[in-house]
C-alpha cells in the first residue's frame, strides 16, 4: 500500500531523512515514534507531497508518487496523493468555514460526486466521530478534541485508502486525547491502513500492529509492540523509551 525506497530529504545541508525504506500493507497500523527533530513529520508530510524529497522513491497503492528522485506529472501526484487523507496536531480547520464546510469543501471542489453525495457523506462521517450536532457551527466554538474529531472526518471525506496523524492529541489537554484517540481506535477497527506519529505510548502499544523508532533522520528499529516496548534491541530505543 506504501512502499518507500531509499527516502532522502535534505534541508540545505541538513540531512533530514537518511535513506529511508519501509513497506506499510493493506490494513496496518504503523506508530512511529522518536525524539524531536527525528524526522517523523518530514517523513508523513513527504508522503502526500507536503515536502518535496531529495531521492528515493515513494509508490501508494502500487502508483509512484516520486521514483529515484523524479515526480510524476501534477495531475498524477495530485490523483496519487487524493488516495490519503491527514490529521495534522494543530488541526488546520478552516476557521471561516462552518464544520459541514469544512468537510465539504474538497469533495465539492473536486466534483467527483454529486452535492447530494457529498452531503450524505458529511452527515455520515460527522455521525460518527459523534458530531452530528455541530454541523452548522464554527470551529472556534468547539473543544480542541471536538475540532480533531472533525479534522478526521474532513480527511476521511474523499475516502482515503491511507490515513495519515501527526501527534493528532500533543495540543489536546490530557482529558480530551481520549475521544480523539477512540476515533482512531475504531478506524484501526475497522481496517484503516494508517501511519500515526504519536507520543503516546500505551496508545501506540495498544493500537499499532508495528512500530518504527526514527532517530535522526532513520527507522533506526521497527518491530510488534511487544518487541520494540517489550525488548527493544537497540540502547538508544531503551534510552528514548525510559525518557517518554
Ligand atoms: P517533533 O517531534 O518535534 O515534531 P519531528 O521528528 O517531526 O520532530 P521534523 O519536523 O521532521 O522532526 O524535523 C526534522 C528536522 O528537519 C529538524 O532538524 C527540523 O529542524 C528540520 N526541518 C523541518 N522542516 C524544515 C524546514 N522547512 N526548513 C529547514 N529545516 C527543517
Ligand atoms: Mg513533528
Amino acid at each position: 500500500m506504501i512502499e518507500v525506497r531509499q527516502l532522502k530529504k535534505d534541508f540545505g545541508s541538513l540531512s533530514v531523512l537518511n535513506q529511508i525504506s519501509f513497506d506499510v500493507k493493506p490494513g496496518e497500523v504503523v506508530a512511529v515514534i522518536g525524539p524531536s527533530g527525528s524526522g517523523k513529520s518530514t517523513m508523513l508530510r513527504s508522503l502526500v507531497h507536503l515536502e518535496e524529497v531529495t531521492g528515493g522513491s515513494i509508490s501508494i497503492c502500487g502508483k509512484a508518487l516520486v521514483e529515484d528522485g523524479r515526480y510524476a506529472s501534477t495531475a498524477n501526484i495530485r490523483d496519487i496523493t487524493s488516495r490519503m487523507g491527514m490529521v495534522f496536531q494543530h488541526f488546520n480547520l478552516f476557521p471561516h468555514l462552518s464544520v459541514r464546510d469544512n468537510l465539504e469543501l474538497a469533495p465539492r471542489t473536486l466534483k467527483r460526486e454529486s452535492v447530494q453525495q457529498i452531503t450524505a457523506k458529511s452527515r455520515e462521517l460527522l455521525s460518527k466521530v459523534g458530531l452530528s450536532d455541530k454541523a452548522d457551527v464554527y470551529p472556534s466554538t468547539l473543544s480542541g478534541g471536538q475540532k480533531q474529531r472533525v479534522a478526521i472526518a474532513r480527511a476521511m471525506m474523499l475516502s482515503p485508502d491511507i490515513l495519515l496523524f501527526d501527534e493528532p492529541t500533543s495540543a489536546l489537554d490530557p482529558e480530551l486525547t481520549g475521544e480523539v484517540l477512540r476515533v482512531i481506535r475504531q478506524l484501526a477497527e475497522e481496517n484503516m491502513t494508517m501511519m500515526i506519529v504519536t507520543h503516546e505510548m500505551s496508545f501506540a502499544r495498544d493500537v499499532a500492529d508495528r512500530v518504527f523508532f526514527m532517530d535522526n533522520g532513520d527507522i533506526a528499529e521497527s518491530g510488534t509492540p511487544e518487541e520494540i516496548f517489550g525488548s527493544p534491541k537497540l540502547e538508544r530505543t531503551r534510552a528514548f523509551l525510559m525518557r517518554e
